[in-house]
This record gives structure tokens, C-alpha cells and sequence, in this order.
């Protein structure tokens, strides 16, 4: 009988496990970050060519391997940071696997320049796994690994990778994550000989300034909680700047980059109910606990650990974030809110509405009346019916749906005299890879230095005060495509709820403004509500509003005056 089980090789056993491990070139760079910041680094540059496919280098001044570790390092299961299977429990190394180096190496062209101090360094060239070229080499303490052509024997591999912007965009979000977890290394990311980011070693507020924006930090809590062995430390966002998903939430665990549900929930239950359900807080929160009460082994690139003593965990957690947010801010809060401004205005009955409009007023409008405005609210009754109509939720809606609408004309006010905003890296990184998108929607924008922009045009239903907020939370948002798909639909939408949710405010209405705005409205394809949810009007019938008079509400008992 003739066996038909077989030994796979070990260039195919490699690339099994690159096939888990190495997704894409963010995680190339993930894994070599991990490594460089292992080996102690202070300084890491990664320089990237063709959004990583052809070309990822990165360089550190860690302690550098010996020439035999040089060579090990590319074995697969070979690692210095594990000896044994209970050493899996005292994991305080974000490598462990010893499957990074070998697996990248099955599926590239790689080479390794490393120097221990004092030492002559050692360089290799690696492709499909083997050492094709060995030779000294003179460079100061630290390593170099240069990855080359990714995927380049794994066709299937390289077929299924996303657009350069959604390559680009994984990139910075790693560099993102891995420099906000470590606010003491410096990082570069060089993308095609420029350089995309760049953070200085400043400490946690600073770095989170840099990375998260000044506003973010000057509106949030800083966390420091010790219990025992526990120590908590982070930035927790202020309630009212929350997301729809849980792309600003950084997680550190033993200075790890995770993601954990569990531990996403206890932090959501610290804020209880001040944010709304279906909202996530924005959070850096590093938690440092002893190694044995996390289980790291249990996803092939480490992003998921598995709690030992969860429910412990959670409710440390959640006393952890409770006890930050009842603590004062880190600093005077940048963002100062105005009180709405309440006035009323004289019955309209008596204003002409003019003269050019009267012919093209629908069916409905005729038999609309504006009888007032209190506020945002304007007062309009139909037949026997009162309606109010939120001014800014009816608006919202109208620019809305113009906005996303194929056939509808995006206008632009091309600006006098444009001006500059001053992003961050992330938001202009996220701004660049989707400019298309946001000058779709009115804007002109053009990049004039490493985060800074030069606003010409902009939408007229916005406010020039306004554009970098604008401007900063699509930024916020367009993180939410990273890694996906066919997003230019979902794209356009978060992008238009962005802008037209700063439509100018206008305080005063006239009654043909009013009438106008309700016709736009009924004509949406969900008049009943803004973008967000909320209602942009409520019908008042006449039974319902003598309703409201009467004594027993419950029952309708007893005759109205
Ligand atoms: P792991 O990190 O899980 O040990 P890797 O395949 O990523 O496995 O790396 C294998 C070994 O190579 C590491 O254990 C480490 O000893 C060495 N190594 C890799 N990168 C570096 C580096 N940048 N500086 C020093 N040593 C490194
Ligand atoms: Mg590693």
C-alpha cells in the first residue's frame, strides 16, 4: 500500500504560518516594531516603498544579535525571549512565538544588518528562507531588517491585498498604535523618501497630543489607579466625544497592543450612563498586572489575550475609569459651549410671502402656516395640526441628503483669502488618502507641509471657524474604513453627516425661510429624522393637544375647560 501522508517542507510549513501571522504589510511592520522595541530600543524608523509590497525597512538601536543569532533568528520556533512551555505564563516580551522572522523571510526577499555594541556587525540575505549571502558589517549598535517584495512568491497572497490607501492607512494606524503605547521611543515612518510621521519621545500626554490631537487630550481624564499588583495609567476621553466603533480606543496590556471586548465593556461600564448606548468612549488606557493573570498564546499575532480572574479584572477596571472620570480634566477644556440663545418672534400671519414663490409652492405648502419660532424651533400648523420643527435637525437633514445625493450639484465658495489648519499626523494622513472623497463635498484643500493644509474653498453652508473641526472629525471617522472594502458609499456618507452637521445656524428665520426649509425636508427620502436619529419634527393633533389639558391623563377622564 502506498503512503499518502507525507513531511510538508519547511519553506511550506513557513509559509503556513506566514499565511497566519502575515497579513498584510502592516503586520510585517507590527511584527519587526515588536522586535526593535524587545531589543530595547529608543529609536525606530520604518521607511516603506510601494505602501510596504515593495519594499519595508526597519531600523532600531536596540541591543543588535551576534552573528549566531543572526542566523537563528530566521529559524522557525527559534526565540530568545521563551525557554520553556511554563514560561508562557511570565510573558513580559511582546514576541514569544519565534514564527515572525521566519515566516516574513518564506515570503519576501529579506536581509539583516545587526551589530551587538562594540561588535563587528553581520549581514544576510535571505530568500525563501535560506541564507543566500553572508558577509561582515560595519554599522553602530542595533539591527535593520529590510523586507522586499512581499508576497512575491505567494501570489494568491498579493492578489487579495487592499487598495495603496487602505495599505497606507493600516501602516499609519500601527505606527499609531505602537507609538501611543510607547511614549518613550521615538518612531518615523518614511513613506517613499518622505516622511509621513514622526514622534518625539515626550512622555504620555505629549505623545497622545501629537497622535490624538490637543483637543482630545484637553477634554479628557487622566486614569491612574494602583491596587496591589495592579496599576492602571491612561487617558480616558470625556463622555460627550464619544465614536460609533471602538477605532479610538488603545489598549496596552503589559505594554502589549490588545483587543479585548471584556475589557472594552468594563471601561464602557465605568462611564455608565453618561454615553449613549450605542456610542464607544475614546480611551488610552495601559494596564499593567501581573503576567500570570493573562493568557497571550491564544491568537497567532497576540492581539487577542484571553483574562484569567476576568470578573476581577472587569470590575478593577470599571472602578479604575469611574474613579478617573469623577477627577477633574487634565487640562481647561478647549471646547466652550454658549447657551442657546431663546427669543420669539412676532406671528407671521402677517408677512407676505413673495411674489416669485407663489407659483411653484407645492399642494402641501399651500396649507402650511408659520405661525412662530421659539429658538431652534420653528412653529408651522397644517390643517388641524401643529407641527414643530427642530430648525438645526430639519437642516442637518436637507444638506444631508443633497450631499449624498448623485445627482444633486455640490457647490463651493471659493475663499478670498484661504487660510491654513494645522492637523495631526493621523488626521492628515486619513485626510490625504481621502481627499477626493472630502473635496467632493464642497472643500478645496492642499497639502503645504507635513500636517498642514491650505483651505480654498469651502461648502457656503459652512462656517470657516468651523472647517477644522469639520476637517478633523472625518479624519476621526474615515479610521473606520481602515482594512475594508467597497467602503465609497458608507465613505460619502460619514463624510457628508461630518460637514452638514456644522450647517451654518441661523438664528433668525423668516417665514419664507421656514416654509422652504419644511418643503426641502418633506421632499428627503426620511424627512422624520436627522442623520443621527433624532426627530426633526413632532405633530401636535388637536385631540392630542386638549389632551395634554386634561386633568386625568392616564385615563381621559373628566371634560376639558
Ligand atoms: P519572537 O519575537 O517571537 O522571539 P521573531 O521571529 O520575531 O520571534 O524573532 C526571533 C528572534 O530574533 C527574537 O527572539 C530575537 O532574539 C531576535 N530578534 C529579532 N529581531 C530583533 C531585533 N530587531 N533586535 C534584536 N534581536 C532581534
Ligand atoms: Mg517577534
Amino acid at each position: 500500500m502506498t503512503c499518502t501522508i507525507h513531511l510538508l517542507s519547511d519553506e511550506t510549513i513557513n509559509q503556513i504560518a506566514a499565511g497566519e501571522v502575515i497579513e498584510n504589510p502592516a503586520s510585517v511592520i507590527k511584527e519587526l516594531i515588536e522586535n526593535a522595541l524587545d531589543a530595547g530600543a529608543g529609536k525606530i524608523t520604518v521607511d516603506i516603498a510601494g505602501g510596504g509590497l515593495k519594499l519595508i525597512r526597519v531600523s532600531d538601536d536596540g541591543v543588535g544579535m551576534g552573528r549566531e543569532d543572526a542566523h537563528l533568528s530566521i529559524v522557525r520556533h527559534a526565540t530568545s525571549k521563551i525557554r520553556q512551555a511554563h514560561d508562557l505564563f511570565r510573558i513580559a516580551t511582546r514576541g514569544f512565538r519565534g514564527e515572525a522572522l521566519a515566516s516574513i523571510a518564506s515570503i519576501s526577499k529579506m536581509s539583516l544588518v545587526t551589530a551587538k555594541e562594540g561588535e563587528v556587525g553581520t549581514e544576510l540575505e535571505i530568500e525563501k528562507g535560506q541564507v543566500v549571502k553572508e558577509g561582515p558589517a560595519a554599522r553602530p549598535r542595533g539591527t535593520t531588517i529590510e523586507v522586499r517584495s512581499l508576497f512575491y512568491n505567494v501570489p494568491a497572497r498579493k492578489k487579495f491585498q487592499k487598495s495603496a490607501a487602505a495599505i497606507s492607512a493600516e501602516i499609519f494606524r500601527v505606527m499609531t498604535v505602537m507609538s501611543l503605547g510607547h511614549p518613550d521611543v521615538q518612531f518615523e515612518l518614511k513613506s517613499n523618501g518622505r516622511t509621513s510621521l514622526k514622534t518625539l519621545a515626550q512622555g504620555l500626554q505629549e505623545r497622545a497630543k501629537e497622535l490624538l490631537g490637543v483637543e482630545f487630550v484637553a477634554g479628557s481624564h487622566l486614569l491612574q489607579f494602583e491596587e496591589g499588583p495592579l496599576r492602571f495609567s491612561g487617558l480616558i476621553g470625556a463622555p460627550m466625544n464619544t465614536r460609533t466603533n471602538k477605532m479610538g480606543q488603545y489598549l496596552y496590556l503589559n505594554r502589549r497592543a490588545v483587543v479585548s471586548a471584556q475589557i472594552s465593556e468594563a471601561v464602557r461600564e465605568g462611564y455608565g450612563t453618561r454615553i449613549d448606548d450605542r456610542r464607544h468612549p475614546i480611551f488610552l488606557l495601559n494596564l499593567d498586572v501581573p503576567y500570570d493573570l493573562v493568557d497571550v498564546n491564544v491568537h497567532p499575532q497576540k492581539l487577542h489575550v484571553r483574562l484569567r480572574k476576568e470578573e476581577l479584572f472587569r470590575s478593577k477596571v470599571k472602578e479604575a475609569i469611574v474613579g478617573a472620570l469623577s477627577k477633574i480634566k487634565v487640562e481647561r477644556p478647549v471646547v466652550q459651549f454658549e447657551p442657546i440663545e431663546v427669543h420669539y418672534e412676532t406671528p407671521l400671519f402677517r408677512e407676505e410671502a413673495p411674489e416669485q414663490d407663489q407659483g411653484l409652492l407645492f399642494e402641501e405648502e399651500e396649507s402650511i402656516e408659520v405661525i412662530g419660532q421659539l429658538g431652534k424651533f420653528l412653529f408651522l400648523r397644517k390643517s388641524e395640526e401643529l407641527i414643530l420643527l427642530n430648525y438645526e435637525a430639519a437642516r442637518f437633514r436637507v444638506i444631508f441628503e443633497n450631499l449624498v445625493s448623485s445627482e444633486a450639484k455640490v457647490e463651493k465658495q471659493m475663499l478670498l483669502i484661504p487660510f491654513t489648519i494645522d492637523l495631526t499626523s493621523v488626521e492628515a494622513a486619513m485626510v490625504l488618502t481621502h481627499l477626493d472623497a472630502i473635496e467632493n463635498l464642497g472643500f478645496e484643500i492642499r497639502s503645504i507641509g507635513k500636517s498642514s493644509f491650505m483651505i480654498e474653498a469651502i461648502p457656503p453652508f459652512v462656517d470657516e471657524g468651523d472647517v477644522k473641526q469639520i476637517i478633523g472629525e472625518m479624519a476621526l471617522h474615515l479610521q473606520e474604513f481602515i482594512g475594508k472594502h467597497h467602503y465609497a458609499k458608507e465613505r460619502q456618507k460619514k463624510l457628508a453627516q461630518c460637514a452638514a452637521r456644522f450647517a451654518k445656524q441661523k438664528h433668525r428665520i423668516s417665514n419664507e425661510e421656514a416654509k422652504q426649509l419644511y418643503k426641502r425636508l418633506m421632499a428627503c427620502e426620511s424627512p422624520l429624522h436627522c442623520p443621527k436619529g433624532n426627530p426633526t419634527m413632532v405633530h401636535l393633533s388637536h385631540d392630542s393637544i386638549e389632551h395634554l389639558f386634561r386633568a386625568d391623563q392616564k385615563t381621559a377622564k373628566g371634560a376639558p375647560c
